[in-house]
């Protein structure tokens, strides 16, 4: 591994930093005073079904576009798609708020590649918050020249013309749901939609996903052998999609099914969908005999 030096960059200089911090503490600090106004909301009057509704329907699958596209398809490449769901998976990834498709797959690379250690972008050995949400704020990331995976997709023309537009994607991902509560429950329909289906889904996706890098290298389960200190927590298996299984990942990065069963794994669960469409092929899993050869002494498979 060539030094630390190389392969970490800096997330920018002077004004450009500036923006930078202004950005992230916004989208970091309003989704919490969203919350505190969707419980004023809750007291005050009910939201709507359709808000519900809404919520749910957008937490899937831009959850999705994290822990399938992101994750399983663009950093360990688990499974291979059509160029149309390459690119579904790239947009919802992208609504999700994550930061670039090229910068998220590197950081998280450097990840697998540094667990634990200093140079790990989220240490938990810096604290729970530090590993949750406190690295964004420093003024490092991993350089996408630094593996094979990201300066393919910095070759790739339809995922940097989409990179290039995270602003606005951005924007829509906030506000395109307004237009959507307008039709079931008029102007206030489109400030409840707004602030539940797009300000809150944003929060619920930002800190489940977040707590995989904290919670998931702090508490619960070490059912495999893995150089570092991850854990499969499973209350949080639904919410994260099946990610929460992350010693399990640990110990099969390249996996497509991280979960024990496709109900605990919804994110496995969507991609044998689309296997059962023929949209997904070469489906990697570990056979029994690998999973036999890193399960801790005593455990049962
Ligand atoms: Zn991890
Ligand atoms: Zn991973």
């Amino acid at each position: 591994m060539a030094s630390r030096s190389r392969h970490l960059i800096s997330a920018g200089e002077g004004l450009q930093r500036q923006l930078h911090l202004a950005i992230l503490g916004l989208v970091v600090v309003v989704p919490y005073a969203a919350v505190g106004a969707a419980v004023w909301f809750l007291w005050n009057r009910w939201f709507s079904w359709g808000d519900l509704i809404l919520l749910v329907a957008t937490y899937i699958p831009i959850a999705a576009g994290v822990t399938v596209g992101l994750h399983r398809y663009f950093t360990h490449r688990s499974f291979e798609t059509t160029r149309a769901v390459r690119l579904i998976l790239a947009v919802l990834a992208l609504l999700a708020l994550e930061g670039t498709i090229t910068q998220w797959v590197a950081n998280h690379l450097w990840h697998h590649a540094h667990a634990d250690t200093d140079d790990d972008l989220h240490s938990p050995i810096h604290g729970l918050w530090h590993a949750h949400v406190g690295w964004m704020f420093q003024n490092r990331q991993a350089d996408p020249q630094a593996f094979g995976i990201t300066r393919a997709l910095l070759a790739d023309r339809d995922i940097q013309r989409l990179d290039r537009r995270f602003g606005l994607i951005a924007l829509i991902s906030i506000a395109g749901v307004g237009p959507i509560g307008y039709l079931y429950g008029g102007w206030s329909g489109v400030a409840s939609a707004i602030l539940l289906g797009g300000v809150i889904r944003f929060f619920l996706v930002h800190h489940f996903t977040w707590s995989i890098n904290s919670l998931c290298h702090a508490i619960g389960d070490r059912p495999y052998r893995s150089n570092d200190s991850s854990t499969d927590l499973w209350p949080l298996a639904w919410p994260t999609l099946g990610e929460a299984f992350h010693r399990t990942h640990h110990a099969f990065p390249w996996s497509a099914r991280q979960g024990t069963a496709w109900w605990n794994d919804p994110s496995y669960a969507i991609i044998r969908l689309l296997a059962a469409g023929r949209l997904a092929w070469n489906i990697r899993l570990p056979t029994a005999a690998q999973y036999a050869a890193k399960r801790e002494p005593g455990r049962q498979g």
